[in-house]
């Protein structure tokens, strides 16, 4: 028997209590029963975005909800401001080019975050309708300082959009869409939110949803203003995802339970344990400015294959881990500590990687890594 122990940044491990859920029978989704679970998730999103008006649920993973705000948010020939530090940063791009929006790009070193005078530089120079960024680019590790990109843009060009994919960001640490002045926050079901994939999550500003009514992009399925008019009246205008719904509303009232502070506070522990642990096997972390909490990016040591490090922890150990992605692919590795994840699971990880790592012929301190990492758990 091999246990198994999903430690990937998305998707993530589902807690019992929303399987669940999940697996109840199946009920009409045009019927008072739906529309009171949806009011009480609505009620529930609002709290996790901090916010008080409309999340949009999308049945669709999260790169739908990136592709919704690009084709309700911008209009054909329109210039968006794309930040690519990552394989997600270029996903805006690829979505821009879709739909006819030019993107402007504006590239990061893999690992750094944006710089906020570069960032002011190329706003000065045109018309960006909108900005769009990752708050946590997960290809990477690294998080961009969206709060003061929110500030930089309304200082040198107020009448932009600022365009958040939070995916790996809300739930993990602080973003506040209203407090900050984002204009529109994207996420999904299988990271954060402990659920399996299916659902993406949209909240927009007055200002945004005003470009709504501009935007001259084609949508049919993925038109929020269509699907605002029915989520006022807690229905949807397509057929929901019902069960992942109903999973969705006890994995809610599970982070309510817990707080947001604490949920914070746990994510930033479990970073800072995996860190430690990684630098005490004497690797070197692949972030550079600010790091995600969400996951630790690890460089390959030299003379190992990098695919080898994920491939092995799987077949070895039944951990999973994330290689890198594109460019990155046997450079990095990743692993994820989001949503269901606590401190037992970070030294799963350390442990499984330790004896991958030894059974490569990596020379380190044998159980250094795990030794730092319960250090660092223990406080
Ligand atoms: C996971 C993720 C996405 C969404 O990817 P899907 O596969 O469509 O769910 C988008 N952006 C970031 C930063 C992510 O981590």
């Amino acid at each position: 028997m091999k246990k198994n122990h999903l430690l990937a940044p998305g998707p993530t491990p589902v807690p019992h209590p929303v399987l669940e859920a999940m697996s109840k029978p199946l009920f009409h989704h045009r019927t008072s029963e739906f529309e009171s679970h949806f009011a009480d998730i609505r009620d529930g999103l609002e709290w996790l975005y901090q916010v008080k008006s409309d999340v949009i649920t999308l049945a669709s993973s999260g790169t739908g909800g990136m592709e919704a705000c690009v084709s309700n948010l911008l209009s054909v020939g329109e210039k968006a401001l794309v930040v690519e530090g990552g394989k997600f940063g270029e996903r805006w791009t690829e979505i821009c080019q879709a739909y006819g929006v030019i993107p402007d790009i504006l590239p990061v070193v893999p690992g750094h975050s944006v710089n906020i005078i570069d960032l002011e530089a190329k706003l000065i120079e045109g018309k960006h309708s909108a900005v769009l960024i990752q708050a946590s680019e997960t290809s990477t590790g690294s998080k961009h300082d969206i709060e003061s990109i929110s500030r930089a843009i309304k200082k040198v060009s107020p009448d932009t959009l600022l365009v958040v994919d939070a995916i790996t960001a809300l739930g993990v640490y602080e973003v506040q869409p209203e407090k900050w002045g984002l204009d529109a926050v994207v996420t999904g079901s299988q990271k954060a939110l402990m659920l399996p994939p299916g659902l993406a999550f949209v909240w927009l500003s007055d200002n945004a949803w005003n470009r709504t009514e501009k935007s001259n992009c084609p949508s049919y399925y993925f038109n929020l203003q269509i699907e605002r008019k029915s989520q006022k009246k807690n229905t949807t205008a397509w057929t929901p995802a019902i069960s992942l719904m109903m999973g969705l509303k006890v994995a809610l009232s599970m982070m309510q339970e817990e707080g947001l502070e604490n949920i914070y506070k746990r994510h930033a522990r479990l970073s800072k344990s995996t860190r430690e642990a990684i630098q005490s096997m004497g690797l070197d972390i692949f972030t550079k400015d600010l790091i995600a909490e969400c996951l630790t990016a690890v460089e390959v040591p030299e003379g190992i294959n990098g695919k080898d490090i994920p491939n092995k922890m799987q077949s070895d150990c039944g951990v999973t881990i994330a290689g890198g992605q594109g460019d990155l692919s046997d450079k990095i590795f990743r692993i994820g500590h989001l949503g269901y994840v606590d401190g037992d699971d970070v030294l799963i990880a350390v442990s499984a990687l330790e004896k991958t790592l030894f059974s490569l012929g990596f020379k380190f301190d044998k159980s250094a890594g795990i030794a730092a990492a319960q250090r660092s758990l223990l406080g």
